[in-house]
């Protein structure tokens, strides 16, 4: 039995990097398609105020209807689509999506929905990023105040100026910004002073790790003591179960956001869903 030398080794290695890459690419060209044929959905899921157990706004989530493969979920596609500029054209698509949405909504239904809206680095860090905001916001008669932009530590560490600016634009337009997924990159909450947050959303390995472990539940309450002091609303994500909720309500969350309360659903099921626990 021979074993198998490095230089096979590196050969196996690049064979798969290749296969690899040569998969992306293929999953990009069938992205841009999509894009061009309609292919994308945005689920909503809604976001729950705890002083009053109301829907507060939902979360605009994205979905790709495959022709053949079904429908498919962003953590399958969306890191690909980061890789190039196709993020750039796909969040486009879901900030025109969403603003057409809410319009529709209103026009529909006459509710007024708070929308949030994932943005990925190079999609924020493009010189047309607000503008292109404030363009489908005015299409649709949409109150700036009813958008809000959820993005990540990490972008506004590695982009600091950057992000403090364009922050402090998309306030001075009313538009809301919150940190998604809090807790899982490196910002020390030092860090957090430097930009003109809104919300921040406790990412869900923390709310669920909290009530079997106590260095969790910690962790929560440190965030929201700091949030407090920075006049930060604190959403807690993943909410589950009852236990966990009775934990975030200790904890003194604002919000909650999680299956216990709904997952993400088509459009035409919101109103349905959520219209008779709108507070507004
Ligand atoms: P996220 O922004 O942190 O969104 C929350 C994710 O957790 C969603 O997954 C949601 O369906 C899921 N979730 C909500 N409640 C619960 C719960 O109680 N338990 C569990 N286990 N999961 C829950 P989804 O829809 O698969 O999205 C995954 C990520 O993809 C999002 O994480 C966001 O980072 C990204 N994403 C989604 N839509 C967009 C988009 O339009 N643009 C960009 N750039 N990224 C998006
Ligand atoms: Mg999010
Ligand atoms: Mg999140
Ligand atoms: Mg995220």
């Amino acid at each position: 039995e021979v074993k198998s030398n490095g230089r096979n080794g590196f050969q196996e290695f690049s064979d798969t990097v290749e296969k690899e890459n040569i998969a992306n690419i293929l999953i990009e060209e069938e992205m841009r398609k999509a894009l061009d044929e309609d292919q994308y959905v945005l689920h909503f899921q809604p976001k729950m105020d705890l002083r009053n157990q109301a829907v507060a706004g939902v979360e605009a989530l994205i979905r790709w209807e495959h022709p053949d493969r079904g429908l498919i979920m962003p953590g399958e596609f969306i890191p690909i689509a980061e890789q190039s500029e196709l993020i750039v054209d796909i969040g486009r698509w879901t900030i025109r999506e969403c603003c057409r949405q809410y319009q529709e909504w209103v026009r529909t239904t006459g509710m007024e929905l708070p929308i949030s809206v994932n943005i990925s680095s190079k999609q924020f860090l493009h010189h047309d990023f607000i503008e292109q905001i404030l363009t489908e916001l005015e299409r649709n008669s949409m109150p700036p105040h009813h958008l809000d932009i959820e993005i990540t530590e990490t972008l506004a560490i590695e982009n600091k100026e950057v992000t403090q600016t364009k922050i402090e634009s998309l306030k001075d337009y009313g538009i809301t910004i919150s940190m998604d997924d809090f807790g899982t990159g490196y910002t020390s909450l030092s860090y957090l002073s430097m930009f003109s947050i809104d919300r921040l959303k406790i990412d869900r390995t923390f709310i669920q790790g909290m009530v079997h472990d106590s260095s969790h539940a910690v962790i929560v309450d440190s965030i929201v003591s700091v949030a407090r002091h920075l006049d930060m609303v604190v959403t807690a994500e993943g909410v589950e179960t009852n236990q966990q909720l009775e934990f975030v309500k200790n904890c003194d969350c604002d919000e909650a956001q999680g299956y216990l309360f709904g997952a993400a659903i088509p459009a035409d099921h919101v109103a349905d869903h959520l219209l008779d626990r709108l507070y507004q």
